[in-house]
């Protein structure tokens, strides 16, 4: 059985679907690799480099070929065209909000997974892509802040004077956030961090920087089973404003991660607060391709909000490419490992297998996820 490596075709994406690890790894499973010419470019893995791991080189045609495609993002109608009937498909789906999409992969008869909704569960633990992203993303965020910030994140005392370290403040202490901690810390900030969900406090703590939230009987209810965040009721967030809006005029970088999966992001950061903060902060925005958690972030932009530097890249585990590749392989093909026969070494896919279950958008013809119009259990 062939599996398809393909070369992203958004401009905005640097990553890829293999690296030569995971390529290794799919050839001992017993599958033919083929990879799209120039593929890992972005990503700083040369054609020759998977062709040394028994890859072939191909183009965009041999896509019509492969039992399974791995993809970064979800395969545009054109992409679809070109792969055969009964493929799987692979690839971080953005399902949410793309019904018509989905429904396109379905009739074009594709098994289509969507990586970020694998169950956060122990066994699944290799294969979450939305923690192998979000971490590099906490990273990068923290460096994209210091980018743009004018100032010295570290206290330095010199013959010449001391520079005061920065005040970082992280909102969302999630995967992303909890790295974006971590990193500030490394590079010398004073850190806070808040989050709705009680269990990151500990986290926080943990990593040295202090917690604050409104810990109230909301707060202590506001985590999930599957550990995600809640929506928050308005009343929560005003009393939680009132104590952002203290806290943040006393900030030099504010990094925002704060989602609630399948709805808007929270909004957290209003223009009055921004307006409260002294000249020449940075405000960075990790969701801000998913609403925004701040107001006049903008995406794919920095822009300028009375003197307050927002930050709203596009794709920011992209601008870490390299690392971001190596990792999504690596979650790609252990998910792949599970879905082909020990014995036979050929595909067996069992639809009944909690993690196909949580992840397949469309099969047989149709779509398959209660969340997405498949028919409810
Ligand atoms: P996420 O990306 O959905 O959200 C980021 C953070 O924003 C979360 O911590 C969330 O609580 C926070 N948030 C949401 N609304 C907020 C608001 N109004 N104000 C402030 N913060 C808000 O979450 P995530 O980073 O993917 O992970 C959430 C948690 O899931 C992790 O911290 C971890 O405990 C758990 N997790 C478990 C596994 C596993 O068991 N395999 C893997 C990854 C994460």
């Amino acid at each position: 059985e062939i599996v398809f490596i393909a070369k992203e075709t958004d401009a905005h994406e640097g990553r890829v679907a293999g690296s030569v690890e995971s390529v290794k790894k799919l050839k001992s499973l017993g599958f033919d690799v083929v990879v799209e010419a120039g593929a890992g470019l972005r990503s700083r893995i040369l054609d020759s480099e998977y062709e040394k791991t028994g890859a072939r080189i191909g183009s965009a045609v041999d896509a019509a070929s492969a039992d399974v495609v791995l993809k970064v993002r979800r395969p545009t109608d054109a992409e679809i065209a070109g792969y055969k009937s009964g493929a799987i498909v692979i690839a971080i789906m953005d399902p949410y909000g793309n019904e018509a999409a989905i429904a396109a992969m379905a009739g074009a008869g594709l098994t289509a997974f969507a990586m970020e909704l694998m169950p956060r569960i122990t066994r699944a633990q290799s294969m979450d892509v939305l923690s192998s992203q979000a971490n590099l993303a906490g990273y990068q965020a923290v460096i994209d802040a210091a980018h743009e910030y004018d100032r010295a994140l570290p206290m330095m005392m010199t013959a010449a004077g001391t520079v005061p370290a920065a005040k970082v403040f992280v909102m969302g202490a999630g995967v992303a956030g909890l790295q974006a901690i971590a990193t500030a810390r490394r590079l010398g900030a004073v850190v806070s961090a808040t989050d709705v969900r009680p269990a990151a406090k500990e986290q926080v703590a943990s990593l040295g920087a202090k917690f604050i939230a409104v810990e109230d009987e909301e707060f202590k209810a506001a985590e999930t089973a599957g550990g995600y965040a809640k929506e928050m009721s308005k009343d929560y967030q005003v009393k939680q404003a009132a104590l952002v809006a203290e806290h943040i005029a006393k900030q030099d970088i504010v990094i925002t991660t704060a989602l609630i999966p399948g709805r808007p992001a929270p909004r957290l950061v209003t223009r009055e607060m921004l307006d409260a903060m002294k000249p020449g902060s940075v405000v960075v925005d990790l969701a801000v391709e998913r609403g925004g958690n701040v107001e006049g972030a903008e995406t794919g932009k920095v822009v300028e909000v009375g003197g307050i530097k927002v930050v709203g890249h596009l794709n920011v585990p992209g601008r870490i490419a390299a690392s971001a590749s190596l990792l999504y392989a690596k979650n790609l093909v252990t998910f792949l490992e599970t879905m082909v026969s020990k014995e036979t070494k050929a595909l067996a896919l069992n639809m009944e297998d909690e993690l196909v279950k949580a992840t397949a958008l469309t099969h047989g013809g149709a779509v398959v996820h209660p969340a997405f119009g498949g028919a409810k259990e």
